[in-house]
């Protein structure tokens, strides 16, 4: 959230890193001098290393997407601390995940809680 009197506007992209796509978006980025958030997911992340290590040398943020992009998974724990523990062991910077996007969007209230109250 940012707190702002002008308009601004935050770019993200879900699924990522993908083989397919993520460095194009990338090129764009950088040519027009824009981050952006990347929701990662954690095995493309484990399959993808220097592309997600080229959105955090240019500067991006890493989101969390999952591991496996399931959504109908109850317990998202697992999927999250392997996410960023992916993230963490490809990047140089060891960088964490701080945010989190469910697949699909779905998310329950009992999820929320279930998260609020784990430390990862
Ligand atoms: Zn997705």
């Amino acid at each position: 959230m940012v707190h702002s009197d002008i308009k601004v506007v935050a770019l993200t992209f879900d699924d990522s890193p993908d083989p397919a796509f993520t460095e194009a978006i990338l090129d764009i980025l950088k040519q027009k001098q824009v981050k952006a958030t990347f929701f990662v997911i954690g095995a493309k992340a484990s399959q993808n290393p220097l592309i997600l290590r080229r959105m955090v040398t240019e500067g991006h943020e890493i989101g969390n997407h999952g591991y496996t992009h399931n959504y109908g998974i109850r317990e998202m724990t697992g999927e999250l601390r392997q996410t960023d523990q992916s993230v963490y062991s490809v990047t140089d910077t060891h960088t964490h995940t701080h945010f989190y996007r469910p697949p699909g969007g779905f998310v329950t209230k009992s999820q929320i809680n279930r998260l609020r109250n784990k430390v990862m």
